[in-house]
């Protein structure tokens, strides 16, 4: 760069980059976010360490968590961390084969470019492809039944593969699969995930209920009640509120007195409402006064406070309680029900977790995912979340495709054919389109220590040869039917990864001109300093 002045129609403290520059430019920022997550894809795949200003670590292989924590600034490399975003919530897993896609789109463009393919060509040949692939995976898929339960774990164990849950995955895949067939038509939301750490992995459990990282708020109350009718409230039990504060205006030693009295009277008067009920365990969103903490105590009612809304919603779901926001409204039939409610402490120095457990037909659940230390609970939380979100995505459509590699070689080989239909340069850019998409198998065979060439070429043969479920088996070392190893993943996946990989692609490709303000330096936007390879 720095080889073209830029022309200054513009104030001093914009910068301008037009026409190839601008282009290649983009196209090197968004390719060296690819590169960075291209080593971790598949289950041979590398780890990243991140570590953050403040020095904490994440040890993780899970693409947009990697670009998450990179607090990446380019304009063309934030578009790329969109997709891994869109990927996340769109399917929760499949985040690094999306980038990686939009990343070798984008090198095969530029070769295009030099070879002078207009980019609106180049646009319009992905734009096709992209169209044609997704029919053409829609044609290949798999159906699947929704109660086909070793299917499901396949499909659990796929997207945990490689992510530090090795030595528990089949554990972890009954859990997964168990939970989101408990939860069904609720769906993932409903599924909480709690960390502790201490203990292995294999004992992760999953609870008919919900795990609260909560202590009970007063040492007398009890810790276990069982057949707990549970009332949910998001009315504080308190009456203080800042303007009453103020404008009580005491002035002799009896009228304070009476204000306490009345005060005292008032809490009491909640916690015979709540005990009224018939409720035997409180959960509040709110707070808790220490003057109701005392009655409640007395009444032998268990209670926790502050408790976040977004659980409050579990708890309902799992207990079939309503949550209520005003006492005078409580009755028994909003009560939620669990046989078990009970604060543990694990080592004398632990905090208790609150454990709401064994409730009848509960719409939501809680999965305690255990390890031995922070850096794995997280890496297998993000295993989990990968799970869930495959399972939950072939619940939903109930298509699947055979992995490590073995549906891109198909596909690509399709597109191939495609291409051999239409005209021009746009044919060009299908072809490129079909060869980006063979960079995942070709990926995995590198990140797998295998040869790359030696391996595309075995699995196109195969492929010619009619053997379209044949890929790499990583654990087997070689070449295989996949379907049959049980690596499978959802349609889902490819299909969401090719939609936003070319979209961002096109989006990339269409910009000539870059237009920077506000940034005092003459230079382009730089938010991939400290990055090698750029500049
Ligand atoms: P992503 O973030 O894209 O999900 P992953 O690191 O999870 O990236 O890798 C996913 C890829 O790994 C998929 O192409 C999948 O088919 C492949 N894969 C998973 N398990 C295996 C396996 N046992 N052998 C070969 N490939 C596998
Ligand atoms: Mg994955």
């Amino acid at each position: 760069m720095g080889d073209k002045q830029p022309v200054y129609i513009l104030p001093e403290n914009v910068s301008r980059m037009i026409g190839r520059d601008a282009q290649r430019n983009n196209i090197m920022a968004a390719r060296l976010v690819a590169e960075t997550v291209k080593t971790t894809l598949g289950p041979r795949g590398m780890d990243k360490m991140l570590v953050d200003s403040i020095g904490d670590i994440t040890v993780t292989n899970d693409g947009v968590t990697i670009l998450e924590e990179m607090q990446i600034e380019h304009p063309a490399a934030k578009m790329m961390v969109e997709i891994a975003k869109t990927q996340e919530a769109e399917v929760g897993d499949g985040t690094t084969t999306a980038v990686v896609l939009a990343g070798e789109l984008l090198k095969n463009a530029e070769k295009l470019l030099d070879q002078d393919v207009h980019p609106t060509v180049i646009v319009k040949g992905y734009r096709l492809a992209a169209e044609q692939a997704i029919k053409i995976l829609n044609e290949i898929a798999i159906h699947i039944e929704k109660d086909d339960r070793d299917l499901l774990e396949k499909i659990a164990i796929t997207a945990m593969t490689g992510k530090g849950s090795e030595s528990a995955k089949d554990l972890l895949a009954k859990l997964v699969v168990d939970a989101l067939i408990q939860v069904s038509e609720e769906g993932i939301d409903s599924i909480k995930l709690e960390k502790k750490k201490g203990k292995s992995i294999s004992e992760t459990e999953l609870i008919k209920g919900i795990v609260l990282d909560k202590e009970r708020v007063h040492s007398d109350m009890p810790k276990k009640i069982e057949d707990a009718k549970i009332a949910l409230l998001d009315c504080a039990l308190e009456i203080k509120s800042p303007e009453t504060d103020t404008k009580v205006n005491i002035s002799a030693p009896e009228q304070l007195q009476a204000f306490l009295d009345q005060e005292e009277k008032m809490l009491k008067s909640m916690v015979e409402k709540v005990k009224k009920s018939g409720a035997n365990v409180v959960i509040c969103q709110k707070g808790i006064d220490d003057v109701a903490q005392y009655y409640l105590a007395k009444s032998k009612i268990l209670a926790v406070r502050r408790v976040k809304k977004s659980d409050m919603e579990k708890l309902s779901k799992a207990t079939a309680g309503k949550i209520i926001s005003n006492l005078n409204e409580l009755n028994e039939e909003d009560l939620g029900k669990a046989r078990i409610v009970e604060e543990i402490k694990e080592g004398k120095d632990a905090e208790g977790m609150l454990y709401i457990r064994d409730c009848p037909n509960p719409k939501a659940l809680t999965i305690l995912i255990r390890g031995g230390t922070e850096h794995v609970v997280d890496e297998v939380e993000r295993a989990i979340k990968d799970g869930l979100g495959d399972v939950a995505a072939v619940l939903k459509d109930q298509k699947i495709v055979a992995g490590g590699g073995a549906i891109e070689i198909a596909l690509a080989r399709k597109i191939r054919e495609f291409a051999q239909g239409m005209k021009g340069r746009e044919q060009l850019a299908i072809e490129e389109f079909a060869l980006a998409i063979e960079s995942i198998p070709k990926i995995l065979a590198e990140n797998s220590g295998l040869d790359p060439i030696d391996i595309i070429t075995e699995l196109k043969a195969k492929h010619d040869a009619g053997h379209q479920y044949t890929g790499i088996d990583v654990e087997n070392h070689g070449v295989g039917n996949t379907f049959e190893a049980g690596i499978i993943e959802p349609l889902k996946i490819k299909t969401q990864a090719i939609t936003s990989a070319s979209e961002v692609a096109n989006l990339i490709l269409r910009i000539d001109d870059i237009i920077a303000s506000g940034k005092s330096e003459p230079r382009m936007p730089s938010g991939m300093q400290g990055m090698s390879g750029y500049e």
